[in-house]
């Protein structure tokens, strides 16, 4: 489900989980580099980083990251500065940057002459600069001659044919929630451009005063692209109106989370008879998918809505709203004005972001994300060596293994479900490193003076692969991340877990290192990806990917009971400061509970897999190295993958956004739920890493 992305580790390039603790004073913000150059390596194990004046039993988190946190403020051209992912994803773009770098000078082969225009179109700014708003004026052009609302249906379909992004709701084609061997057309809620639905709705003084600097920006764009002030103060209210009222029908976040509140297959038929102002024939049959009669609409509320307000706002706000969506969707590729006009509100006021990455970055960023598969061919190379490959399938199978011993320790589970779901675990599929076939770009044209034309043809050849899913086989071998790409993923539709060569590096996984530290580290990231399988979310599917209770009803509860504690503990830590006179916000337990889940079981389960590895090497885990024990430098290992500064206007997004808890939580969290922790370093019962009283899914 596009709507639905699969659980992952921390999300790639948005960046994800925030803590809420401003940089200290001392530490000089570190200028963003604008000549390229290779990071410094991160170790697996810094005992620099600690602060030992923190008792670890007290904040463990504060323990493992005090020192990193003061000496690591975050470069202004970042918005959070992770000791781990975020250096990792710095160092996988340098590399990758050496290549387009190389490719777009002299290409050795037809893939790398296209990632090499791809990346020099987007850095010839000159010629960017130059073209202005051109590249939306087809568009703008095509709107202007909208004679009445019958008409956007078709409007739309010729406006994303071209590259714009979908507009008033998501459409593509996925797995079949209930049938793991179909391919559907799915259709959700979208339309708006603020980060969340509570942007438009939550009355506080934050979000009153973000949704009048967000018709602020409006209006400076429409101004820049040519509009007088009037006209543009007209646009950009008529835009506010418009989308406020879908924002008022969107389902929230934590709801989206549910497979089966999002769930409901229709006829196209009925779905027309429900939205009669909207002429789905005219846009289903002018976007090249070919022919369905059944669809997932997976939020029915919004489609009604929308099809009332279809009737009631004017002509005029319709072309506002629609000239809008392209120009706010072309906006990064436009001349400079608008660019920076765009930073400004997004990333400076949203998130607090000084300046913008250096544009060789965003080139490299950009270009990832276009041709990821086409640049990865030849990363992949040179970057993840077969040994790497190999080391992982034997971590994998060893964190299986350990994941089925506690499958059939957990005291709270009856034979027959857990029989249930050993056949599950035993049904994984894992995928390791990089695809084995590598996607066809050869139909994206690249022009390497026309990069936002280049961009709109990437865009339409990602519509076309996913449309041209439909009525077929599902792929098992297909890859949702790109191989230099720092993170890793479960997809329960698929039941399967990957973990993209990007990620396969030290900090993470260090051939180098001791077993331990590295069990803390890709250990722990193998074991949240296998127990996603079985959050609140992985859990409603059984082995094949289907939407369908496995568990009995008794087992089932006893579930809920476990993941609603984890839920209302979660609850309770905060996730961003007090901004003015906006109070400080929790963590939304609901929200982050399928993270929190996979945190928990994933330090857990790579704890037994490290006790089992110790074992077979005739160690013991009071084992002593550079005066840590094996279990102090498994548990340091882990939280040091995890310390960070965050802005505090990041850190409240993504208190709406993020369904990962910030580091500090998913350090301290984690660990305040495992004895093992507690032994580990000696704490007294009661304190707060080792309390009386804990919750345990996994
Ligand atoms: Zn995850």
């Amino acid at each position: 489900m596009r709507f639905l992305p699969a659980a992952c580790m921390a999300l790639a390039l948005v960046p994800a989980a925030s803590f809420s603790q401003s940089p200290a004073p001392a530490a000089k913000a570190q200028p963003a580099a604008s000549q390229p150059a290779p990071p410094p390596d991160v170790k697996s194990f810094d005992p620099a980083a600690i602060d030992t004046s923190v008792d670890p039993c007290v904040d463990f988190y504060q323990y493992s990251c005090g020192n990193w946190l003061k000496t690591n403020a975050i470069p202004s051209d970042q918005t959070r500065w992770v000791r781990s992912f975020s250096v990792l994803a710095q160092r996988n773009q340098y590399l990758l940057w050496k290549d387009l770098d190389a490719a777009a000078a002299s290409p050795k082969s037809a893939l790398q002459k296209q990632y090499g225009d791809y990346y020099a179109s987007c850095m010839d700014t000159a010629t960017i600069d130059k073209l202005g708003a051109q590249p939306i004026q087809a568009a703008w052009k095509r709107i202007a001659g909208l004679k009445s609302a019958k008409g956007i249906p078709a409007l739309m379909s010729q406006l994303e044919n071209q590259g714009a992004p979908d507009g008033f709701f998501e459409f593509g084609v996925d797995v079949d929630a209930k049938d793991s061997t179909k391919q559907i057309v799915e259709v959700a809620q979208g339309g708006t451009s603020l980060p969340d639905r509570d942007y438009y709705l939550v009355d506080n003084p934050h979000f009153v005063e973000i949704r009048t600097q967000y018709v602020e920006h409006i209006k400076k764009m429409f101004v820049l692209a040519g509009d007088t002030p009037e006209q543009a103060a007209r646009e950009a209210a008529a835009v506010m109106e418009i989308e406020t009222a879908m924002a008022k029908s969107f389902l929230s976040r934590t709801e989206m989370r549910d497979p089966q509140k999002v769930y409901h297959i229709y006829s196209v038929d009925d779905l027309q008879k429900m939205t009669p102002n909207f002429q789905w024939q005219s846009y289903i049959g002018a976007i090249g998918i070919g022919h369905f009669d059944t669809l997932n609409v997976a939020t029915p509320e919004y489609f009604k809505v929308l099809n009332t307000l279809l009737a009631s706002e004017p002509l005029e706000s319709w072309k506002s709203y629609l000239r809008w969506h392209v120009l706010h969707g072309a906006a990064s590729q436009l001349a400079k004005p608008f660019f920076d006009e765009n930073f400004a509100f997004f990333a400076h006021t949203l998130q607090g972001q000084a300046e913008p990455m250096p544009r060789w970055r965003q080139c490299t960023v950009a270009t990832d994300r276009a041709l990821g598969e086409a640049v990865g061919q030849d990363w992949v190379k040179e970057n993840f060596p077969p040994a790497a490959k190999a080391s992982m399938d034997k971590l994998v199978a060893d964190l299986e293994k350990s994941l089925g011993e506690d499958i059939k320790d957990v005291d709270w589970m009856t034979d027959a479900t857990k029989k249930a779901a050993e056949e599950k675990l035993a049904m994984f599929r894992n995928k390791i490193g990089y695809p084995e076939k590598w996607r066809d770009y050869s139909s994206v044209k690249i022009n390497r003076a026309q990069y936002a034309e280049n961009s709109a043809h990437a865009a339409v050849y990602f519509r076309n692969y996913d449309f041209a899913k439909l009525g077929k086989p599902v792929d098992e071998k297909e890859w949702g991340m790109t191989p230099p790409t720092v993170n890793a993923y479960y997809n329960p539709s698929m039941n399967d877990i990957n973990f993209p060569a990007g990620i396969l590096q030290p900090p993470f996984f260090d051939f180098r290192i001791d077993p331990a530290v590295n069990f803390g580290g890709i250990g722990v990231v193998i074991g949240h990806e296998m127990t996603h399988g079985f959050d609140d979310e992985g859990a409603q599917f059984d082995g094949k990917g289907n939407l369908r209770q496995w568990q009995t009803d008794a087992d089932l509860k006893a579930f809920h009971d476990r993941t609603e504690c984890v839920a209302n503990e979660y609850e309770k830590f905060e996730a961003a400061p007090q901004l003015g006179t906006s109070p400080a916000v929790h963590l939304n337990g609901h929200l982050t509970l399928g993270e929190n889940t996979a945190d928990n079981g994933g330090l857990r389960i790579a704890y037994a897999a490290l006790l089992e590895a110790l074992k077979d090497e005739g160690k013991s885990i009071n084992d002593k190295i550079d005066g840590y024990t094996e279990s102090q430098r498994f548990f340091i290992g882990f939280a040091q993958v995890w310390c960070q500064n965050t802005r505090d206007a990041y850190a409240r997004q993504a208190a709406l956004t993020d369904p990962h808890s910030p580091g500090k939580w998913r350090a301290n969290g984690s660990v305040q739920n495992f004895e093992e922790f507690g032994k580990a370093f000696n704490c007294k019962k009661g304190q707060p890493m080792f309390p009386t009283s804990s919750c345990r899914v996994w």
